[in-house]
Parts: structure tokens; sequence; C-alpha cells
């Protein structure tokens, strides 16, 4: 399906030239978290502000550098993220992670990637799915990821705090 991958470079490429919520913002409130890629040097330097009271992500800017993979993925997952809640932010984590992997299990076949696919069960990926070719090219599999695990280190020190 040529005409698919080629609506998925598409968005990738508009990401990666139009990134969104690029920039900083002031700390505290907002908490800094650097993410780096060492087997391609992405890096990430994710500011994420989580509203307490009502549990969302209220809001976040993305700065750092890298390949067009790691920086329309990072893009990519402030414009879903943000606005969201902490749980919804979560199970797009979840669902990201499986979309990656599901390919990978069955690139490497082991298994079919059942379990995986639940995670992704009523999860609207919208333009994640163009990273999905990725997979393709498993040494980028971690440009693609890197954004999401820094956000996910993030929630967790969000949680660690206010327990
Ligand atoms: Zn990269």
């Amino acid at each position: 399906m040529a005409g698919l991958e080629d609506l998925y470079r598409e968005i990738i490429l508009d990401h990666y030239r139009s990134p969104r919520n690029r920039g900083e913002l002031p700390v505290p409130p907002a908490r800094k978290l650097e993410g780096f890629n060492p087997l391609c040097g992405d890096e990430i330097v994710l500011y994420l502000d989580v509203d307490d009271s009502t549990g969302t992500v209220s809001d976040l800017r993305i700065g750092g550098q890298g390949c067009s993979i790691s920086q329309a993925s990072s893009s990519m997952m402030g414009a879903a993220v943000r606005g969201k809640t902490v749980a919804e932010a979560r199970q797009l984590i979840r669902a990201f992670k499986a979309l990656m992997s599901i390919h990978e299990s069955r690139l490497e076949g082991d298994g079919d990637g059942d379990d995986l696919a639940a995670e992704l069960q009523g999860v609207k990926l919208g333009d994640l799915e163009a990273l999905q070719g990725v997979v393709k090219f498993p040494v980028r599999i971690k440009c693609a990821t890197l954004a999401w695990n820094t956000l996910a280190q993030g929630l967790d020190d969000d949680q660690l705090q206010s327990a």
C-alpha cells in the first residue's frame, strides 16, 4: 500500500517541520525531564505541567533535537496527551508502545501480539499510526519511543511526589 506509506511520510514530515508545543515552561510548577537515545543521538527536553486538582496534563512543552522520527514522535505525543488526564496519557503510552512492539514481536516471530493488541482496543492513536512504518527499521523504534518513555518517567515522578 504505497498510498498509505506516502500519507504516513507526509504526516511525519509535517510534524518534523512544524513541531507542536515547542518551547519551555517555568520550573516549577512544571517539571523538566530529559531523555536521550544514544543509538541515534536524539535528545528530548520535556516540560510537563500536571494539575493535581484535576489530574490532567494541563500543559507541556517540548525541546531538544534529533532525527525526523524522534522529533515527529515527540510532536505527536505532545498533541495527543496535552489536556488529557494522567490516566488517559498512560493509556496512550501503553497503546503506542504496543503499536511498536506488536510489529517487533511479529518480526521476531514470537507470538502474534494478541496481548499487545488488547492494549490498543478503544484507543484512538490518530496521527500516531503514521509511526508504525518505523517498526520495519528496528533501530529506529528507540527514536520513536524516546518521547514516550520520557513522558512515562515524568508521570511516575508525579505520582511519587503526590503520594
Ligand atoms: Zn533517531
